[in-house]
């Protein structure tokens, strides 16, 4: 809210972002709510009989490095195999990214990443404690770099870490060799070991030249099976 309220001061124009944030928001409202009865509950479960150890420093430090690649890992799966990308597609059609952005996610992508997800947390054995300290990063850091402020000079030091606006900004270009990178969630380390990072200079346009930014929940729900799209990674 306080990350909203900052950018709205700063935007030009301010017409819409109400209209826009509500979209946005009533999208995460409905993905939070039935996520978190289904595939949520049922990874906390996972979780609950994986893991005998409620809590463990080196455990927590590596399931959180897990499920981070496990993120960048599954969102290179959605630009790559053209399925995965008409509902990624929801996500990246935003020509006018801000804070609320981070919630604009069709429920199906988020559902089928949590089943995909489930043998992994199994596997690895991590905690309940490991895997609600990784969601909360997530959301938080998702909110900052999804966000329009400009982080400044401290961007710098903070990319060398985590995904920053700097970072993210550059993957919601309209220009598909650049949202072909900075795949990254939470850490910024796997865009640089794996080869792609890349950050620009100047501003850069968001949305999708190949789909309508949709305005309303119901639109953008139905906007994956529609057959006029189907671009992902180059
Ligand atoms: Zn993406
Ligand atoms: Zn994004």
């Amino acid at each position: 809210m306080i990350l909203w309220l900052v950018e709205t001061y700063f935007a030009t124009p301010r017409l819409g972002r109400l209209q826009h944030a509500a979209t946005n928001l009533a999208l995460a409202a409905l993905n939070g709510g039935l996520l978190f009865f289904s595939v949520g509950l049922l990874s906390v479960y996972v979780c609950s009989v994986s893991s005998a150890e409620p809590f463990g420093l080196v455990r927590v430090v590596l399931s959180f490095l897990a499920l981070d690649l496990f993120s960048y890992l599954w969102h290179r799966a959605n630009h790559r195999f053209a399925l995965l990308w008409r509902f990624h597609a929801v996500h990246h059609s935003d020509s006018a990214m801000d804070v609320t952005t981070a919630g604009r996610f069709h429920v199906v992508e988020l559902g089928i990443a949590g089943i995909v997800r489930l043998p992994l947390l199994y596997l690895l054995g991590v905690s309940t404690t490991a895997l609600l300290i990784y969601e909360t990063a997530l959301v938080m850091v998702s909110m900052m770099h999804h966000s329009t402020i400009a982080l400044g000079r401290f961007d710098r030091i903070a990319r060398t870490f985590f995904v920053t606006p700097s970072i993210h900004s550059v993957h919601h270009s309209r220009d598909s060799d650049l949202y072909a990178c900075n795949y990254s969630s939470v850490l910024s380390v796997w865009d640089r070991l794996f080869r792609t990072f890349h950050l620009t200079r100047g501003p850069v346009q968001h949305g999708l030249d190949t789909h309508n930014d949709r305005k309303s929940v119901r639109s953008l729900l139905a906007s994956p099976f529609h057959n006029d799209h189907n671009r992902g990674e180059q």
